[in-house]
């Protein structure tokens, strides 16, 4: 149960003072994800922190006020100058100081109104926007007027919010502040050790400083309110994770040994040696198996790095101790993928596997799952549809997830649910920062794929503008008579997909009536099996260019690739990037990226290219995307439904996610249930963060 402490801070917004419906739409429209049903609560302003503040103490001149810039003014009235009854004209107040005068400029103000705000011979105090016109400044509807000894009074420093279409400065503000008038007295949740040694304020504290800033340094990220609020997401979210971690492991996992009689085979069977991070990674893997706690792993590794046979000798293991593994893959592409590339391993050492997808229906179905059932099948391949209740397993041991991105944390979750706590492999393609895998994963074991397997040829990088598109078309044309094949990567369009295919589709086209059926495309709208068929056609060398959107990003594996054409590349990511280029440079081949654009490149689409043309190390490159984009698409939160920061920024505040880490740790060694009155304090910060769905898992079972 929530604390009805709380209950202020979750009440709709509409509760608070001049907060209508249609406002309340506009708010929601600026601060939670489109399309959420979510109710916006209070407590959802309160997070919405200023980008910058207007500061009105410093005092300008009249001759000096800069076009377009707010200044406040000490000035004299010296006359009204009302339109007359029927005028359009504005009213108009004269003003001056020392260096000049000033037109005061109201629209539809009424006389003795205007009489009353300015005083005729009266010293007065006037902020707003200045512009200058025929040499002369106005001031349209001046933010504030005052008089000299209200000044003294008034908060000059104003908070500057990010806004959405449609929603005023001040009305945002004016709702901001009455969500912070709502603010209890929170017990604190932070150790005091910690808050003492980064000087952080109470919570409360932090909110009035931000929402209502002293000066400009009050709402640095790099200050003390900003880091302490900061903190408390991070907190938020490693207690959530590390509570998730404790449910796990306290059900206890079982030794899964093995007598090396499998993966001895598997290694026989390869055509190449392991290398050196594969081995270790594999050895790392065995040793969590082999202990009774359950393993809860992450495998790290570029694309191309070689996670697929690290995962295999892991399934080989368990078969050795008698227990089955599930390998799930994200896209059905990419099960059968892997289906196939195992199939003569694991056929080699004696293991049986099972591919099953959503396609498998009917008899085959039915015979798949009674093989699952019996334990006849040592490994099975396919996507979530493993997780579906009507699939039993015999003995489930582990559980391989690849390309982890793009499950979210409670999927990833329940898919241990099965089986008798099995064990729990998850590989990421995308080479994660340090600091993110602990955001996003909490204190997972890591084992990290260095490298690439040997004998790999560098992929040269060059960025083309669009404009010698018919150049690459005729490299690409003599490239395929050499006996070469190609990507073609067509732009990511993100507000429909229907152009993203269009664009391919249209490509395909052009492509075509050069080359004719040596060209092959492939794209999201198709049904499964269309997109394997392309793919066998463009593996087996049937088609030699294989146009396609982004449904390659993820581990489709044709080694004799060897040049990929992105087009657009201004408009992807630095990651993806990294993971299209990946699709290359797999074979025995030298291999070459082409990064199309259309000029003129803004800055940051610069540096990516820069980038990209100056490294191929995944984790060098996650760290530059990092910092030019922030964390939330490096994660790929969009897709995986992790939650991504409101007021955290892991570029700034990334020092942080350690320490979260370690004291989220601690707490609950000392008060596993969350009991004592820290404990307590803690909760109300899950709610806070909306990370109280951990809550559930305390008692619970
Ligand atoms: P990823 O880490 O992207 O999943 P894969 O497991 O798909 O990488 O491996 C990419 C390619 O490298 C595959 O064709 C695989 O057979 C090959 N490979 C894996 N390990 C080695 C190795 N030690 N030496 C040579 N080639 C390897
Ligand atoms: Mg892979």
């Amino acid at each position: 149960m929530r604390p009805s402490l709380l209950d202020p801070l979750f009440a709709p917004v509409t509760t608070l003072d001049g907060v209508g419906p249609k406002l309340a739409g506009l708010l929601k429209t600026l601060l939670l994800p489109s399309g959420s049903d979510a109710a916006l609560r209070v407590r959802d302003l309160l997070l919405h922190l200023p980008s910058s503040v207007v500061d009105r103490r410093q005092r300008g001149e009249i001759a000096m006020a800069p076009e377009g810039g707010i200044v406040t003014l000490t000035v004299r009235i010296d006359r009204h100058q009302a339109p007359g009854r029927a005028s359009t004209m504005p009213y108009r107040v004269f003003a001056q100081d020392e260096t000049g005068e000033i037109a005061l400029t109201y629209f539809r103000a009424q006389s003795g109104w205007m009489e009353k705000l300015l005083p005729v011979g009266e010293t007065m105090v006037v902020s707003g926007r200045v512009e200058w016109f025929n040499g002369r400044p106005q001031m349209v509807h001046p933010d504030f007027v005052c008089s000299l000894e209200e000044a003294e009074t008034l908060p000059l420093v104003e908070p500057v919010y990010p806004l959405t279409a449609g929603l005023s400065a001040k009305v945002l503000r004016k709702a901001i502040a009455a969500s912070l008038a709502e603010v209890p007295v929170l017990a604190e949740w932070i150790d005091p050790a910690i808050v003492a040694k980064h000087s952080f304020p109470p919570f409360k504290t932090a909110l009035d400083r931000l929402h209502a800033p002293e000066d400009a340094l009050a709402i640095d990220p790099l200050g003390a309110p900003w880091r302490r609020l900061a903190y408390d997401e991070f907190l938020a979210g490693q207690l959530a994770l590390a509570l998730a971690r404790q449910k796990v492991k306290k059900a206890r996992g079982r030794p899964l040994k093995g007598d090396g009689s499998r993966t001895k085979r598997v290694i026989a069977a390869l055509p190449f040696t392991l290398t050196e991070g594969q081995a270790q990674a594999i050895a790392e893997i065995e040793a969590d198996m082999a202990d009774g706690e359950r393993m809860l792993r992450l495998l790290q590794g570029d694309v191309g790095a070689g996670k697929t046979v690290v995962a295999l000798m892991a399934m080989a293991r368990a078969a050795e101790a008698g227990a089955q593994s599930a390998l799930l893959a994200p896209t059905e592409i990419l099960a059968r993928q892997h289906a196939q590339g195992l199939a003569a391993y694991a056929e080699a050492a004696g293991l049986h596997m099972t591919l099953l997808t959503g396609r498998d229906t009917g008899r085959t179905r039915t015979e798949k799952l009674a093989a699952i059932a019996e334990g006849r099948t040592d490994i099975v391949v396919g996507t979530h549809a493993l997780f579906q209740d009507a699939v039993e397993y015999h003995d489930l041991g582990l559980v391989v997830v690849d390309e982890q991105h793009r499950f979210g944390v409670h999927q990833r979750l329940s898919l241990t649910a099965k089986g008798r706590t099995p064990d729990l492999l998850v590989m990421t393609a995308t080479p994660i920062p340090r600091t993110l895998v602990l955001a996003a994963f909490g204190d997972m074991d890591v084992s990290k794929l260095q490298g690439k397997p040997a004998g790999r040829k560098p992929i040269t990088t060059v960025a083309v503008p669009m404009e010698r598109l018919s150049e690459i078309v005729a490299r690409a044309g003599k490239a395929m008579d050499d006996g070469d094949k190609l990507y073609w990567v067509c732009p990511l369009v993100e507000e429909s997909e229907k152009s993203d295919l269009m664009a391919a589709e249209e490509r395909h086209r052009q492509l075509a009536g050069i080359f004719g059926d040596r060209v092959g495309l492939v794209h999201g709208r198709m049904t499964g099996e269309e997109k394997d068929a392309a793919m066998a056609d463009f593996k087996s060398g049937r088609t030699r260019i294989i146009v396609a959107t982004t449904v390659i990003e993820v581990g489709v594996d044709v080694p004799d690739a060897t040049i990929i054409v992105i087009e657009h590349a201004e408009r992807f990511g630095l990651s993806q990037l990294h993971q299209l280029r990946g699709r290359v440079g797999r074979g025995s081949k030298p291999s070459s990226c082409v990064l199309l654009y259309r000029a003129p490149l803004g800055e940051t689409a610069k540096a990516r290219i820069a980038v990209m043309r100056e490294t191929e190390d995944g984790f060098r490159i996650a760290e530059e995307d990092l910092k030019l984009r922030g964390e939330g698409d490096l994660l790929g939160t969009k897709q995986s439904g992790l939650p991504g920061f409101r007021v955290a920024r892991v570029e700034v505040h990334g020092d942080l996610l350690e320490t979260a880490r370690d004291d989220a740790r601690l707490v609950l060694t000392r008060d596993p249930e969350l009991e004592t009155p820290r404990g307590e304090a803690l909760r109300t910060l899950l709610y806070l963060f909306g990370r109280d769905d951990a809550i559930r898992l305390l008692r619970a079972g």
